[in-house]
């Protein structure tokens, strides 16, 4: 593979760090106090929401980006930390353009020396699981593109962090962690899982990065989590020198699942209308079995499955969808987020082989001693407390969008937003629009993402993101062209 151009910003746009304004294209068709969209939060979410509103707003608009890391597009997903991390979903089915299903494929494809047999390396690279890395230059290379194509537009990218949002007038005021603050018409959350931050006390956290030199000296890892975070951490520090014993921790013990072979064609089943969690399970487990009995992988149900998860998420009421966050979801992510086949051959053999072993108990304390870490375990069945030591720990329990952080607060004690009943993420409509105290939409205020999962569950992976971005962008635009037209009006009143 040809090496990857590392995209640049274009153009138009403003840069504003501590050290100052970079670049400017001047004599914009822009009105003194132009609609101005501010996306919190420069990771995948924050790219796609920004793409879809130059998509999908025809009317001269500014658009603000607030994201203290200087790697836009990448967010925790698609970063550098460990290079060789591969996606867990196939080259075809990625895309941060909503409508075209096969844009990272074809990007990744034009980045080849492509030799003669192109219809074959095509179809090849569609089944291909490259890099994390790969396709967080695609979307820096996408949102900048876009960007560089309207001529009519402002792209300004501050380096900070939000920390707080109210209504001021009829505009949304930002404070950040600098001087000045953002006034927009419109506000998009795109923060999911927060600021990247070391954890300082406890586990390490999953992307911090220990030197080859350490991790080449360490007996012992114990990796709190059995999914696929687990998975990356492990296979990269091996990659990185460790030789020692893995120690797996988790409540279930289920590791995720591989990925069927290329060529599963989603299978859609009717599960019963129930909204009981459990017959809903069951019926599954059945459809799954007798697939795989008629030769077809259970993972072609999974699949065929996902469109309607929505539905089937919002029609359980909170305390059904409660059980299924106690009890269910560990067998549901080992087989919903599933892992390239070569990367599980990987992982089963780090257990058959006997380099890892997996312990069924929860961690209640993580202490740090020097250099080397003390949990506190209470295993299943058991109401004994144990000690174990381990040269490094890492917290593979999972991304979960961060709600304590000081925008996502400001909102809540404004009644702008709340959180949904089990506090995974905030109450939204489909496309975005987030509810308020009172049950009515906040206008103009629209989370993407992660940040909508305990209202939406489906709403992690890239399709979904892109889809929910895009009827965000539908909604923006509605309201971009009403305030166009009422600028019209006034001017020729
Ligand atoms: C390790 C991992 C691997 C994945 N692999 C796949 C895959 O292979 N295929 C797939 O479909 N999906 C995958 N996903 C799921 C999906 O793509 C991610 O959920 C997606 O990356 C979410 O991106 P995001 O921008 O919402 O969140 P994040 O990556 O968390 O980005 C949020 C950004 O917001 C910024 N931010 C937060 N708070 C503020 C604030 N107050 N002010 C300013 N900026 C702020 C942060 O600095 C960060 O850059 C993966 C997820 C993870 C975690």
């Amino acid at each position: 593979m040809g090496a990857t151009r590392g995209a640049s910003l274009p153009p138009q746009t403003l840069c504003m760090s501590n050290v100052g304004i970079s670049g400017i294209r001047t004599g914009m068709l822009m009105r003194k106090s132009p609609f101005t969209v501010c996306v919190v939060g420069g990771g995948f979410t924050g790219s796609a929401a920004a793409i879809a509103c130059l998509t999908r707003i025809k009317t001269p608009f500014r658009l603000v980006m607030i994201e203290p890391s200087s790697a836009l597009g990448r967010g925790v997903a698609y970063g550098s930390h460990h290079p060789l991390n591969l996606l867990n979903v196939r080259t075809r089915n990625l895309s941060i353009r909503a409508g075209q299903p096969g844009d990272f494929l074809n990007w990744a494809f034009g980045q080849l020396d492509q030799g003669e047999n192109q219809a074959g390396l095509h179809e090849a690279l569609a089944h291909t699981f490259l890099p994390r890395q790969l396709f967080g230059e695609y979307v820096r290379q996408r949102l900048f593109e876009t960007v560089a194509r309207r001529a009519d537009f402002e792209f300004t990218v501050i380096a900070g962090t939000a920390l707080a949002c109210a209504i001021e007038g009829d505009r949304y005021r930002i404070a950040l962690d600098r001087a000045e603050t953002v006034v927009a018409d419109i506000v998009v959350l795109a923060t999911a899982y927060g600021v990247v931050r070391s954890a300082g006390t406890g586990a390490l956290a999953p992307f911090e990065m220990v030197p080859g030199e350490r991790l080449a000296r360490a007996g012992s890892i114990a990796l709190i989590g059995s999914g696929l975070t687990m998975t990356d951490v492990l296979l990269s520090a091996r990659r990185d020198g460790f030789q020692g014993k893995a120690l797996v921790i988790s409540r279930r013990g289920q590791l995720p699942r591989p990925h069927a072979p290329k060529g599963v064609v989603p299978q859609q089943v009717g599960l019963p209308r129930s909204r009981r969690v459990s017959m809903l399970a069951a019926a599954l487990r059945i459809a799954c079995e007798m697939a795989e009995e008629n030769g077809t992988p259970w993972q072609a149900i999974i699949n065929g499955l996902r469109p309607s998860l929505q539905d089937i998420w919002q029609g359980l009421a909170a305390d059904e969808q409660a059980r299924f966050l106690r009890h269910l979801r560990p067998f549901w992510e080992a087989h919903r987020h599933r892992l390239p086949m070569e990367v599980h051959g990987r992982l089963r053999a780090e257990f058959s082989e006997g380099r890892a072993h997996l312990l069924r108990g929860s961690v209640v304390e993580v202490t740090r001693d020097g250099e080397r870490f003390k949990l506190k375990l209470k295993r299943r069945a058991s109401e004994e407390h144990e000690i174990i030591d381990a040269d490094l720990a890492f917290d593979c329990s999972g991304f979960k969008p961060d709600l304590d952080q000081s925008l996502i607060a400001s909102l809540f004690a404004r009644g702008l937003a709340r959180p949904d009943p089990h506090r995974l993420g905030l109450v939204v409509r489909r496309n975005g629009e987030v509810m308020g105290e009172g049950g009515r939409p906040t206008e103009g205020l629209f989370a993407i993402g992660p940040l909508c999962q305990g209202t939406l569950w489906e709403i992690t992976a890239v399709p979904e993101i892109v889809a929910q971005a895009d009827q965000a962008a539908e909604s923006v635009a509605a309201l971009s062209e009403s305030e166009a037209g009422a600028e019209r009006r006034a001017a020729s009143a």
